[in-house]
């Protein structure tokens, strides 16, 4: 099977790379592809660099180019949840795009034609994430991710994000990579570990938290794979 890994950042991928530890790099597109040979398969793990369009390419990249036939996001987000605390552990159910606005129109907002305010992301890749997380008593929580090219640090578009979306957190790259995903049939799921509240603390607690963050997300990214793979030779 071959299985894409992407963060958006350089620290959302370095702990991947440490626990597969032997790769071969790929530069495409302004992005460099880690390709680990790994039981059988191939994993190919990228930092997209942030924002929906550079993920929204490398997402095309490795489906279109290396033919990757999973999509995996793992990073950080912000928690709008009052119960997302920093280091939960969260799979979106479905994402939207919180910065798509063309209700002059009469659209609502996330809305453009011929496609859908939610994407959802793949339940059988869920399920299995649900099941890893049963098995190491993980509390994995789940919910909607809004996703813009906005770093959210204010209580007030805060607040707009949960009533407009009713978003459970927010980040800037799932939504793109799940409309490409949906789009080309290809299963995705996005793993994001909260970092921040997306309030006016959130720079200073995202700076803190971002590598702890990261390393939780690509943890128990790792143990899906395997999962993933175990039940691929089934
Ligand atoms: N500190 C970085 C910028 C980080 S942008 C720099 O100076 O280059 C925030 C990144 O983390 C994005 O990739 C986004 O997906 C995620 N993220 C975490 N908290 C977020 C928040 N409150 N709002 C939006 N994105 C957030």
């Amino acid at each position: 099977m071959k299985i894409g890994i992407i963060g958006a950042m350089r620290e959302e991928i370095i702990p991947l790379l440490e626990i597969f530890g032997k790769y071969e790099e790929i530069s495409l597109g302004g992005n460099i592809f880690y390709c680990v040979s790994y039981k059988d398969s191939e994993i190919y793990i990228a930092y997209s660099k942030i924002g929906k369009v550079h993920s929204a390419l490398t997402a095309s990249s490795m489906i279109l180019y290396f033919k990757c036939e999973k999509i995996i996001f793992s990073g950080v987000a912000g928690g709008l949840r009052q119960d997302l605390k920093v280091g939960d552990l969260m799979i979106a159910t479905k994402l939207c795009q919180h910065d798509v606005d063309i209700s002059a129109f009469g659209h609502p907002l996330g809305f453009i034609p011929e496609s859908k305010i939610y994407i959802q992301s793949d339940p059988k890749l869920n399920e299995i994430a649900k099941s890893v997380a049963k098995r190491y008593e993980f509390d994995l929580k789940e919910g909607i991710i809004a996703s813009g090219d906005q770093f959210i640090n204010n209580a007030e578009k805060k607040q707009w994000l949960i009533e407009k979306f009713n978003a459970d957190a927010v980040e800037m790259e799932g939504a793109s990579v799940a409309v490409v995903c949906d789009l080309l049939q290809v299963p995705f799921c996005i793993f994001r570990s909260i970092s921040d509240s997306a309030d006016g603390q959130a720079d200073v607690s995202f700076d803190e938290f971002l590598d702890s963050s990261a390393r939780i997300s690509a943890n128990f990214v790792k143990n899906m794979v395997d999962t993933l793979l175990q039940q691929d030779n089934l």
